[in-house]
């Protein structure tokens, strides 16, 4: 049967895109449909301008920090439709790079909604195409409460982008890395900051030590971080304000409400039910280690599928289905060590197992950490601490997890992360010279 397309994908972010070019470039007749922007999560309301408002709120500690080191700053303020312009106009850059991407590997793009209507057959706006092969990459989005009334008073992470002004109250409801990054930006930029946690940690799958340390210098910061305060309802008040009822009777009073409460797959009202497409408990689309779902022409890459919810894992994905499809290579995205961090103030980064981890999983384990003030902090008068931890395989003396937080921990991390992959030995990192002074020196120099 001759179809439209031999490959149609359908959501263009991070997996999507990666996926429809490398097809392409492989020769395949490719075509995308987004419904929202071309980019995806990572790119319009994720990774990049979050990241770029981590690197602007830093500015407020630097500019404290640069009169200890002599610097004269008279007269400076700051000014959020400044900074949230220059960071929409960046995304709008990103956007149109990833559209030209598109464009210049030949991939038809439709500027719509998309989703199934029989066997290789989408309907796509108001048109109905056919494709040998369709991809599911349509990501995840923001899981807002059902059970708390007035929750619709709140925003999430996709609209938080683009406030009017900078709230002079916010509250932030999530203990996960989302929350912390907004806590740590909004802290910087001015506003009073209350962090609302369900339950009494922060980052529960985090290295506890290092959750612990946040946790600290969040409070010592000035956030007000509430545990054990589970959101009840959420009232708006004649000034427009919002007030949110907490449990034991506790109450907040705010100007925003940034709900950073989990995110579910993007699966619904794709008309995967009427194909008979298998999901499991969350939503999310059920596939093998190679990206198949249980219709041999359909298949399913990043957020949607609920494994790891990162960019760099979707794309991959996105990339090994394209080769395998089109490009006669069959290989497997590996999803041991998969670095991460928290863009909080300061960062977390880590890799492989965390302590408790590793001690239910191996037998002895040998634990090094390095509490020290960087020498930044100490000379203006920051009273914050790095702490970095090693974890290491006692049998083997293989370094199996590495977990840090203190400023640059993820650009530290990251080449660590190598080491990690690579199975190298505590003594492999203890025969490597210090490069000084350095904080990253600590991880050679941990005894
Ligand atoms: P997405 O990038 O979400 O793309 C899915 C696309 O499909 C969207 O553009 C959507 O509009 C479109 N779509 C959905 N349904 C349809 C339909 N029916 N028809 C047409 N189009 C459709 N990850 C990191 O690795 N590092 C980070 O620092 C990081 N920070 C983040 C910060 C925030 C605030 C958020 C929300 C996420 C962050 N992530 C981060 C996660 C990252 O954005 C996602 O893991 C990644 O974007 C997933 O890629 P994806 O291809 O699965 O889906």
């Amino acid at each position: 049967m001759a179809y439209d397309f031999d490959f149609f994908v359908i959501g263009a972010g991070s997996g999507g895109v990666r996926s429809a070019r490398i097809a392409a470039g492989h020769g395949a007749k490719v075509a995308i449909a987004e419904e929202y922007r071309v980019g995806g999560t990572c790119v319009i309301r994720g990774c990049v301008p979050k990241k770029l408002l981590v690197i602007g709120a830093h500015f407020a500690e630097d500019l404290v920090d640069a009169r200890r080191f002599g610097w004269r700053i008279e007269g400076q303020s700051f000014d959020w439709p400044t900074l949230r312009d220059h960071v929409l106009a960046d995304v709008d850059r990103l956007n149109r790079a990833y559209q030209s991407t598109l464009d210049t590997h030949g991939v038809t793009t439709f500027h719509a909604r998309a989703e199934l209507v029989g066997a290789n057959r989408v309907r796509v706006g108001d048109r109905e195409v056919t494709a040998a092969h369709v991809l599911i990459a349509t990501g995840a989005r923001p899981q807002v409460p059902d059970d708390i009334e007035g929750a619709g008073r709140g925003i999430t992470s996709n609209e938080v982008f683009h406030l009017e002004a900078l709230p002079r109250r916010i509250a932030i409801v999530g203990g996960g890395y989302i929350a912390n990054e907004f806590a740590g930006i909004f802290h910087q930029l001015g506003s009073s900051v209350t962090q609302v946690l369900r339950g009494n940690r922060l980052l529960k799958e985090w290295e506890p030590a290092l959750a612990d340390r946040l946790l600290a210098i969040s409070m010592e910061k000035g956030i007000d971080v509430r545990l054990n305060a589970a959101p009840s309802r959420v009232e708006q008040l004649k000034d427009g304000s919002l007030r949110l009822h907490l449990a034991h009777g506790r109450t907040v009073e705010v100007d925003q409400l940034l709900w950073a409460t989990g995110r579910v797959p993007n699966a619904d009202g794709l008309g995967l039910e009427a194909l008979g497409v298998q999901r499991a408990h969350r939503g999310q689309i059920v596939v093998d280690d190679r990206g198949a779902t249980n219709l041999p022409w359909l298949h399913a890459v990043g957020d949607v599928t609920d494994r790891v919810q990162l960019t760099p894992v979707a794309i991959r994905e996105g990339h090994a289905l394209a080769d395998r499809l089109f490009g006669g290579r069959d290989w497997r995205v590996d999803y041991d060590h998969i670095p991460s961090a928290v863009f909080s103030h300061p960062p977390l980064a880590s890799v492989g197992l965390t302590e408790p981890e590793a001690r239910e999983r191996l037998g002895g384990v040998r634990i090094f950490t390095a509490d020290f003030r960087p020498m930044k902090n100490v000379l203006a008068g920051r009273d914050e601490r790095a702490l970095y931890k090693l974890v290491v395989d006692a049998a083997s003396d293989r370094l199996v997890g590495a977990h840090m937080i203190g400023p640059e921990a993820p650009e530290i991390l990251q080449a660590l992360a190598i080491a990690v992959k690579a199975g190298l030995t505590k003594a492999e990192l203890d025969a490597t010279m210090a490069l000084h002074p350095t904080m990253a020196e600590e991880l050679v120099l941990m005894r």
